[in-house]
């Protein structure tokens, strides 16, 4: 398979698994629109040209959200790819406050490759958190998903400044959007 086929055959394969799931903002978006954008940023702002980062962001999600196996992903993708999802994965046995903070433990210890795609997945989810929150989360809990993917991030930094310059226009822009929501005129 060329990289070209690789590519669209892992975007037609996350579409699948993630079928019937749905974004957590007001308006439900489709699932597969985050992996897309993860990919998309990391093609787009970050110009990686590597397909098997850019593979690996589509399927960021799949082993932990979807029926998906590392053993499946290699036998697709390769063991080059399914070793940077793996990078990203969180052990979801363990409960959400230790998964955060192991987060913030491991992010300096990635690989150069999985680092891309870490750092498109917070800005793509701090810009779901700017535009379309869950519909349940409180001002402060948005702030306090700001600030610890400031803190993941933190340990990301040295791999791709296009991406870091973005996240960072992004957390200003977030902080300036909940000042704004917090005190309306
Ligand atoms: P979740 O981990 O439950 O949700 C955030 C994750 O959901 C994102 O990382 C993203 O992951 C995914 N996601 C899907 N849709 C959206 C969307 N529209 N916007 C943003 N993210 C989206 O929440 P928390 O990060 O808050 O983790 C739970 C923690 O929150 C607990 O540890 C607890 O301490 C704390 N908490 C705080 C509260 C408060 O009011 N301050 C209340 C309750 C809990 P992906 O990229 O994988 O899709
Ligand atoms: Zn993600």
């Amino acid at each position: 398979m060329n990289n070209i086929n690789k590519l669209i055959e892992a975007a037609s394969y996350a579409a699948r698994e993630h079928t019937g799931q749905t974004r957590k903002g007001e308006r439900a978006e489709p699932y597969i629109n985050h992996p897309l954008e993860v990919a998309n940023l990391i093609a787009s702002v970050g110009k990686v040209e590597d397909t098997d980062i850019l593979i690996a962001a589509i399927l960021h999600d799949t082993i932990e959200d979807t029926g998906s196996t590392a053993e499946e992903l290699t036998a697709m993708f390769g063991e080059r790819v399914t070793g940077f999802v793996l990078e990203v994965t969180d052990d979801k046995s363990l409960p959400k406050a230790e998964r955060k903070r192991l987060q913030i433990e491991h992010s300096p210890h990635l690989s150069h490759e999985a680092k891309h795609i870490k750092l498109a997945d917070k800005i793509s989810n701090i810009t779901d958190i700017t535009n379309s929150p869950p519909a349940d989360w409180s001002l402060d809990r948005r702030r306090e998903y700001v600030n610890w993917a400031v803190a993941v991030v933190a340990g990301l930094r040295g791999s791709n400044q296009e991406l870091e310059n973005h996240f960072d226009s992004l957390v200003l822009r977030a902080e300036t959007q909940f000042a704004e929501e917090s005190s309306p005129e």
